[in-house]
């Protein structure tokens, strides 16, 4: 199997590892890799796009053209996860601080976005956050100056929240979610990721 971490800013090497972590503890053979540019998108089993800042992150994948294929790759089925600014980028809507960088969004998800949605004072923070598809004992998540989801639609399917604020969502073959799972020892939602990439 072959992960593919969107290597252009932010806590990449975190994902690689918690990758290599979770394949570890599925007992996966495989490998996490750093992706530049579109062509080491080949033969990906599944996409991670990480945290950092939405704004950098969305421009860079426009000007390497990694934005059109990571497209093409989820229309063809391969699973995307996307954690902190990974989710805002996945996001069809934005909201104003969205639409004042003019920043490009793969709008695979549907679901609009809010930037920085717990405010300057509780910039970062962790809690036990409960997702029920990763089982009953609550995942600690850690949150960095984290987005959060507004609302969701059609086939957009709420898996957490925290504090009335949607905080993670699936949509068929792709997850997102608004805090950092790489930062934690806890595996689950690389093995549940994992798994997806599996079946498809
Ligand atoms: N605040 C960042 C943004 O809006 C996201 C922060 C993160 O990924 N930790 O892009």
């Amino acid at each position: 199997m072959k992960i593919g971490i969107i290597g252009l800013q932010g806590a990449v090497s975190e994902h690689i590892e918690a990758t290599k972590r979770a394949m570890r503890k599925l007992g996966i053979k495989g490998e996490a890799i750093w992706v530049g540019r579109p062509g080491q998108l080949e033969g990906v089993n599944g996409i991670i796009i990480p945290g950092g800042e939405s704004t950098t992150i969305g421009k860079l994948m426009h000007t390497t053209g990694l934005f059109e294929n990571v497209k093409q790759k989820a229309a063809n089925g391969t699973p995307i996860l996307g954690t902190c600014a990974g989710l805002i980028t996945l996001a069809k809507r934005g909201d104003v601080q969205v639409v004042r960088t003019k920043q490009p969004l793969l709008g695979l998800m549907n679901m609009s976005v809010v930037r920085n949605a717990f405010g300057r004072q509780r910039e970062s923070f962790e809690v036990d956050l409960e997702i029920p598809i990763l089982g009953e004992e609550p995942l600690k998540a850690v949150f960095i100056r984290a987005p959060a989801v507004e609302e969701v639609w059609g086939d957009a399917k709420i898996l957490a929240k925290f504090q009335d604020k949607i905080v993670a969502v699936k949509q068929g073959n792709i997850i997102a979610v608004a805090f950092h799972p790489e930062l934690t020892p806890d595996t689950r939602l690389h093995e549940y990721f994992l798994r997806m990439c599996q079946k498809a």
